[in-house]
């Protein structure tokens, strides 16, 4: 029984090529009482890898949290396998509106303790007293209602490239810093206000509005399926968007755009820019915005001292990384001082 991957991404990648075949890239997540993680995981992956299905997924006690990427002639046998499974029947899949067959080229399912990492301490509140589901019609609707409070529960470097009109954007590091920042802002709003939440898929808001409401608030919305499924349906139902820039996404093309607006900048030269990019150091791997401009100035480093290193022979580069593994949390948050244009945390 195969219950690992065999190929490396780069055999993999050919191996994508060489088939021709369209694939889809597909999320969803399913909060749930799983038993055994380790035998669910198992399940998962021995059919999963039989479909060839690629992706990363998070299977914990409290459920699944899935990004795949899916060849398009198995989706049929990929949908029947999760209908087969009583918590995944009829789950709600986004899938990507841009075509990427290379959005992920292994297939890792990991089992771990909560399957977001929010930082909350379930046992404190009730989790299934959720928040009121809305659609994107509904949802456009309730933005502009004057009495309502429109909060991004995403990170900096995501809302950065792109958000909501009018939405708050917390500029915070982690999900759970985000929580806290709102609820003293709104503080003396928990009866009079609508308090109206989205994120990338649904999941942050599925525990953030359960939590709010735990916290006094009377009126707690979420946007049904996030942002991706607010743009499904806006595409297909003709409504008005009202989502500025790019959905920033956790595979590879790390964003999706899906308005022309360009609301951030280059964080080296300040000219308008959305592409988000990793320092091409490896030690360093900062994820920053920076225009072709600057990509092509600064050999795809975000700093000269990045440059200098990205500069010397691999073998090199090795040695001066041994024992330096931490560096590499320090900037993973997509901040630094060496970017000029790129606001400091607070
Ligand atoms: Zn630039
Ligand atoms: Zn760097």
């Amino acid at each position: 029984m195969q219950l690992y991957n065999t190929l490396s991404a780069k055999e993999r990648a050919a191996l994508i090529e060489e088939a021709g075949q369209d694939r889809l890239t597909i999320s969803f997540y399913k909060y749930a009482h799983i038993g055994n993680p380790v035998i669910f995981r198992n399940h998962l992956f021995i059919h999963w890898n039989e479909m060839d299905v690629l992706g990363r997924i998070y299977v914990a006690h409290e459920g699944i949290n899935a990004q795949l990427s899916v060849p398009a002639e198995n989706f049929g046998r990929f949908k029947d396998f999760l209908d087969s499974i009583t918590f995944l029947e009829n789950v709600r899949l986004n899938i990507a509106i841009e075509q990427d067959n290379m959005s992920f080229l292994k297939l890792k399912v990991k089992v771990r303790h909560k399957i977001l990492a929010d930082g909350l301490n379930d046992a404190t509140f009730d989790v299934t007293n959720k928040g009121v589901h809305v659609n994107a019609e509904k949802f456009n609707e309730l933005i502009e209602d004057p009495d309502t409070v429109l909060v991004d529960m995403r990170n900096h470097y995501e809302s950065e490239i792109g958000h909501f009109k009018n939405a708050i954007t917390p500029d915070v590091d982690t999900f759970r810093d985000s929580l806290d920042i709102i609820e003293k802002d709104l503080q003396d709003h928990k009866e009079d206000k609508k308090l109206v939440m989205y994120c990338t898929g649904g999941i942050r808001c599925e525990k953030a509005s359960a939590y709010y409401k735990h916290k006094g608030f009377k009126q707690v919305y979420q946007l049904e399926g996030g942002i991706i499924e607010y743009t499904r349906q806006v595409e297909q139902l003709k409504l008005e968007n009202k989502f500025l820039g790019k959905n920033f996404v956790f595979d590879h093309r790390r964003g999706e755009r899906i308005s022309d607006d360009i609301i951030s900048q280059c964080h080296q030269c300040g000219e308008p820019c959305d592409d988000h990019v990793n320092c091409a150091n490896e030690a360093c791997h900062l994820l920053f915005i920076q225009c072709k401009k600057c990509a092509e100035k600064m050999n795809d480093c975000c700093s000269d001292h990045c440059k200098e290193i990205h500069a010397l022979p691999y073998e090199e580069q090795k040695a001066l990384r041994k024992g330096k593994v931490v560096s590499n949390k320090i900037f993973k948050k997509g901040r630094s001082e060496v970017l000029k244009f790129k606001k400091q945390s607070v």
